[in-house]
């Protein structure tokens, strides 16, 4: 069998029988891991990588954290699974503490929670919450966001997973900010905030407002290039919601419970949606979870008529049980000071200067514990380092920039042009450094790519 990516081809190797996502099955040569802990993972060959994306940006805590492993073991000691039709009690724990902290505290409403298994069925459920509440049936959402990989979430998705895969009639796009590759000629944050609120009002009038469900936004937009929206943004389309009587749903499955500083990313701004939908970080995924905080007078629509909705691990009390104790080690140890101080004077500060010192560093932008550096071929035009969508030859500088990192043992998430950086909240002051150590010797490689 041709063995087009080197190394051993799939027919022979241990997990030839493994199919893995978002792959061509030929071409997938994944590390095989053999243990974490904290910050790092080991492979088999005992090679250790700092994981700055903690995993797929839903490992807050970290590797082994020995509260949520034990809270997983106790649960599975007591009892490992219940039907989602009985109450159980670790279930109705992590209900009430994600509401005692849930955006807009008592005053803003959202008090219940809907379990799912993860992010992309919390979505779904999401949006039929507000068709069936709203009765209208369109929802808009944004281009450049990643909504996940089921029927609607991924419509509603403004990525190329998208185009395969698109089912629902009802979602439509829109232009959210994005001041560095503005779509609107803008440029300053103010500028690119009051022609984005401009745009996203205009499609609403032309979709007919009458019609629209829900406007569905990544509060930060994650793998689309961790762009964080301007002051005022939010607190726009809010009020846009308002007066049409549309639900703003706020998708912080990669930015909630830490990833930016605070238990959900609009707190940030001081918005409080409709409802928010969130999944990895909130038991750092140890076992799969997801949900959906619920406001109150959405969830009344459905005290009298079903709720037409429900999984058979919805509120898994093993995916609780470290959700309680997250929480927990949350408080304890003050998880979301140390991402909001750390975030700036660590990662921001040193990213900010690797910006000043690598010509081919356009632009870095991020908040808390999640940045991304976006690489450029030419500063002056912004012409990325690879494009969007190329082969695989046109990709080459952001594999070599990519295998730089790797080789120094750090671990980092790579999208199109730009190198994403999300490590643990608890990862240690002296490996933030080193890791950033390591990312700052890469840049020499696509530093070389730049034109003069
Ligand atoms: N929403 C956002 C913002 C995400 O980043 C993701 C996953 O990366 C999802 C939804 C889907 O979550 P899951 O993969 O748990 O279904």
């Amino acid at each position: 069998m041709a063995d087009t990516a080197g190394g051993t081809a799939r027919s022979e190797r241990d997990d030839a029988h493994v199919f893995y996502s978002w792959s061509a099955q030929e071409l997938v040569r994944p590390v095989t891991v053999a243990g974490g802990e904290g910050a790092w993972f080991w492979d088999t060959d005992g090679r250790r990588y700092l994981d700055f994306a903690s995993q797929l940006i839903n490992l807050n805590l970290g590797h082994q954290h020995p509260a949520l492993v034990g809270a997983v073991q106790a649960q599975a000691g007591r009892l490992a699974t219940i039907a989602p039709s009985f109450a159980n009690p670790v279930r109705s724990e992590l209900a009430r503490l994600i509401v005692e902290r849930a955006p807009g505290g008592a005053d803003g409403g959202l008090n219940r929670v809907f379990f799912t298994n993860g992010g992309a069925d919390a979505v779904e459920n999401a949006v039929r919450l507000a068709r069936r509440h709203t009765g209208r049936q369109k929802v808009l959402a944004a281009y450049r966001s990643y909504h996940g990989n089921t029927g609607t979430a991924v419509s509603a998705t403004g990525d190329p997973r998208r185009w395969p895969n698109e089912v629902d009639p009802g979602v439509r796009h829109f232009f959210g900010p994005f001041t560095y590759r503005s779509s609107f000629g803008a440029t300053t944050d103010a500028q690119e905030c009051a022609a984005a609120l401009r745009h996203l009002r205009e499609v609403v009038e032309l979709e007919g407002p009458a019609t629209i469900a829900a406007i569905l936004l990544e509060t930060v937009v994650g793998t689309n290039g961790v762009l964080v929206p301007p002051d005022g943004y939010l607190a726009g389309v809010r009020e846009l919601c308002d007066e049409h009587g549309i639900l703003f749903v706020a998708d912080e499955v990669m930015v909630g419970f830490g990833r930016v500083g605070e238990w959900f990313a609009v707190d940030h701004w001081g918005v409080v949606p409709d409802l928010v939908v969130f999944a990895k970080g909130v038991n750092s995924g140890y076992v799969p979870l997801g949900g959906v905080l619920i406001a109150e007078r959405v969830a009344a629509s459905f005290d009298h008529a079903a709720f037409p909705g429900g999984l058979t691990y919805s509120g898994h009390p093993l995916a609780c049980a470290p959700g309680v104790a997250s929480i927990h080690v949350f408080e304890e140890q003050g998880i979301l000071d140390r991402v909001r101080s750390l975030g700036e004077r660590v990662l921001g500060a040193r990213l900010r200067d690797m910006a000043s010192r690598h010509p081919s560093v356009g632009e870095v932008r991020g908040l808390g514990f999640l940045w991304a550096i976006e690489l450029v071929r030419d500063p002056a035009t912004r012409e990325r380092l690879v494009p969007f969508q190329g082969t695989a030859e046109q990709n080459a500088p952001m594999v070599e920039v990519t295998r730089a990192v790797t080789a120094g043992g750090v671990w980092p998430f790579p999208q199109v042009n730009r190198l994403h950086l999300a490590p643990p909240l608890i990862t240690s002051v002296e490996d933030l450094e080193h890791g950033l150590d390591v990312v700052d010797a890469a840049l020499d490689v696509a530093d070389r790519y730049v034109v003069e």
